[in-house]
């Protein structure tokens, strides 16, 4: 049995004179060790989802099971023992603020003595890379290193499972990366099965083994991020794709450029623009470190035995700057060349 179990989950909301469907008939798996995306726009349901997964919700109609336990009709005490299995983090961190970040984190950990408390709050802080902020306040705090003392907090009670509720999205690319790199660490020194809710297929692809997408409550399509990015099933998931870099090319077309094989070069295209001029991005590295450091999880292309990698890119400005960005910070140098350049 998977960690988490979803089968046939509604959650509808009575309103005066309708009813919201917020999630439709929700069937999924999630195993031990997963980091699972689930994307969708705003309203889609997956806050909803989210919320079924460590009972804050209760479905309207369906079962949840976490930990071989079913958890649907859970009350009182029973329920609360189960929510601390599940930490949660949101885009709003939820600090106090006349707290200092030990008293935030330690918050989850009242009832302990106060050697313990003091110890897992070192423990937790040194997870999170924030030893030494221990005794200030929130609003002295990053944005980044405010999202590190919610996680921190979310982890007090040693929970197999971490649900990040659009963790990232008030943060910039760089922090966003850092943050999604340490749910990454935590994923796999801790066994840490994670839950990542966004919109952006950037953090999905940055760190999640499998995608669920969802629209209008319903999920749409679940698999593994290869099958996803490779064979998108629907319009929405392809759109989610499109919006993000493209790698099609990469896993099926890179044979039929002999041209290319012996260069380490990764090329860059607009999605839709052929008349725009392709960026080409000189990795002078080998194939396996450009698509790590672009694909983050994805190891399996590292067999791929080419020397290039071939993106497509959306055609938007702020995709591109945004892109731009996400390739610097990775230490990748790239400069736009002509068309005929390509040839050579
Ligand atoms: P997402 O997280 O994908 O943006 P949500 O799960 O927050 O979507 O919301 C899904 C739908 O359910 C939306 O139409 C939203 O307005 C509605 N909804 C969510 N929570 C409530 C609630 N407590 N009461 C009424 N409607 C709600």
């Amino acid at each position: 049995m998977a960690l988490i179990e979803l089968r046939d989950v509604n959650v509808d909301f009575k309103q005066k004179k309708h009813v919201i469907h917020a999630v439709r008939n929700v069937s999924l798996k999630i195993e031990r060790g997963d980091i699972y995306g689930i994307i969708g726009y705003s309203g889609a349901g997956k806050s909803t989802l989210a919320r079924v997964i460590n009972r804050l919700q209760k479905p309207t109609s369906g079962k949840v099971s976490v930990n071989h336990q079913e958890i649907t009709h859970l009350s009182g005490k029973k329920l609360r023992d189960e929510r601390k299995n599940i930490g949660i983090v949101f885009q709003q961190f939820n600090l106090m603020q006349t707290k200092t970040i030990a008293q935030n984190v330690a918050y989850p950990l009242i009832f302990k003595p106060n050697d313990q408390k003091r110890k897992e709050v070192d423990r937790l802080l040194k997870l999170v890379g924030l030893e030494d902020k221990r005794s200030v306040y929130p609003k002295q705090l990053s944005g980044g290193q405010m999202q590190r003392v919610a996680i921190a907090r979310a982890l007090a009670n040693h929970p197999q499972i971490l649900i990040s509720d659009e963790a990232t999205s008030a943060l910039d690319p760089k922090t966003t990366q850092s943050i999604l790199k340490l749910l990454k660490k935590l994923n796999q020194t801790l066994n840490l099965t994670i839950v990542l809710i966004t919109h952006e297929m950037d953090a999905i692809k940055s760190i999640c083994n499998k995608v669920a997408v969802m629209d209008d409550g319903k999920v749409v399509e679940n698999d593994s991020l290869l099958n996803v990015f490779t064979h998108p099933k629907t319009n929405l998931s392809r759109s989610f794709v499109d919006e993000s870099i493209h790698l099609k090319s990469s896993f099926q077309k890179v044979a039929d450029w002999p041209a290319l094989k012996d260069k380490n070069i990764l090329e860059l295209r607009y999605v839709g623009d052929k008349t725009s001029k392709p960026i080409i991005i000189d990795l002078y590295q080998k194939y396996q470190i450009a698509s790590s450091i672009l694909f983050g999880n994805i190891e399996f292309i590292q067999n791929v035995p080419v020397g290039h990698l071939v993106i497509e890119l959306p055609a938007d400005q702020a995709s591109l700057s945004k892109i731009k960005d996400y390739l610097s910070h990775r230490g990748i140098s790239f400069n736009q060349i002509d068309l005929d350049q390509e040839a050579v």
